[in-house]
C-alpha cells in the first residue's frame, strides 16, 4: 500500500520524464476508476494535451495536464507506471499489457503511462486547481510531514488536542499527511513510542523525538525508493529497497533490533501492528 515515500517516488519518477509530453490518445478500461468528471468527459479531456509538473500531496498524486489537475489516488494496489514503446520491455513490465489495465494513456514519444489496479480501489480525479479540495481526497489533508511549517511545536499542538492512540493519529490523514501503516510503526519505534499511548500523554520531548523519528524514516524510505511489500512499482516499474531496513513492520516475533525481546503484534484500529514493548513505551 503506497505510503508518502513510494508515492514521491513514482512522483519524481514521472517527473524526470512527462512534463512536456503530449497525449495523443486514451484507452479507458475500465470507466469506474474515474470518479470525476463523467467518464466520456475524462476520456475526452486528454488527447491533444500536454503533461506539467508532477506534483504530490500526502498520499495523492496530482499530475499537471493542460490547466487541469490529474489526481491519483492509489489507495492499496493502484500502480502508476511509465511503459515504453509498444515493442520494447523495460525491467520487470511486460512489453504486452498485464490483467487490471484500466487506463492507458498514449504518449507522442511512443511511449505509454498506465494505470493498473488489482483490487481497484484506486480512483482518478481531473478537476481545475480551485476545485481540489472541494472535490478530491488531496485537498482535505493535514501538513506534509517533510514540509519546512511541520515543526515539532505543531506535531506537539495536534497530539495534545487527542485522546486517541498516538498510532491512530498517525493515520489520520486529516492532521499528519502520507503515513500509513508502515512507517506510522516505523516512526513509533524510531521515537521509543508505544502506539497505544494516548495522544494527549505525549509529553513535548517525546513530541519532538516523533517529529525528528518521522522526518528521519521518511526521508530514509524516500532515499530507499520506497517499501515494497506487496506490489509497489515505482513510475518506472521497479521495486524499492526499503524493506531491508524495516525495523519492526512485518517482523512479529522476530527479535527486536534494539533489545533482542520478541516483536509484538496486536491490533489498532482494525490495523495490524508491530511493536516492541520495551523499547516503546
Ligand atoms: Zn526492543
Amino acid at each position: 500500500m503506497p505510503e508518502l515515500p513510494e508515492v514521491e517516488t513514482i512522483r519524481r519518477g514521472l517527473e524526470a520524464t512527462l512534463p512536456g509530453t503530449e497525449i495523443t490518445g486514451l484507452t479507458l478500461f475500465r470507466p469506474e476508476v474515474v470518479a470525476f468528471p463523467d467518464p466520456e468527459e475524462f476520456s475526452g479531456f486528454f488527447p491533444g494535451k500536454v503533461w506539467g509538473r508532477a506534483g504530490r500531496r500526502g498520499k495523492y498524486l496530482l499530475l499537471e495536464v493542460a490547466d487541469r489537475v490529474l489526481v491519483v489516488s492509489l489507495r492499496m494496489t493502484g500502480q502508476l507506471v511509465l511503459l515504453p514503446g509498444p515493442a520494447e520491455a523495460s525491467p520487470g513490465v511486460p512489453a504486452d499489457l498485464p490483467p487490471h489495465t484500466h487506463v492507458l494513456w498514449h504518449l507522442s514519444d511512443g511511449t505509454r503511462l498506465r494505470f493498473t489496479d488489482q483490487r481497484r480501489f484506486g480512483r482518478l480525479y481531473l478537476v481545475g486547481p480551485e476545485r481540489l479540495e472541494e472535490l478530491t481526497p488531496a485537498g482535505k489533508l493535514g501538513p506534509e510531514p517533510l514540509a519546512p511549517e511541520f515543526t515539532p511545536a505543531r506535531l506537539a499542538e495536534i497530539l495534545a488536542r487527542h485522546r486517541r492512540p498516538v498510532k491512530a493519529l498517525l493515520l489520520d490523514q486529516s492532521l499528519v499527511a502520507g503515513i500509513g501503516n508502515i512507517y506510522a510503526d516505523e516512526i513509533l519505534f524510531a521515537a521509543g513510542i508505544s502506539p497505544l499511548r494516548p495522544a494527549a500523554e505525549v509529553e513535548p520531548e517525546a513530541a519532538a523525538r516523533l517529529h525528528q523519528a518521522a522526518r528521519e524514516i521518511l526521508t530514509a524510505a524516500i532515499a530507499s525508493r520506497g517499501t515494497t511489500v506487496r506490489n509497489y512499482q515505482d513510475g518506472h516499474g521497479q521495486a524499492g529497497g526499503f524493506q531491508e531496513r524495516l525495523a519492526v513492520y512485518g517482523r512479529a516475533g522476530e527479535p527486536c533490533r534494539r533489545c533482542g525481546q520478541p516483536v509484538a503484534y496486536l491490533r489498532l484500529g482494525g490495523r495490524g501492528t508491530c511493536y516492541c514493548p520495551r523499547c516503546q513505551v
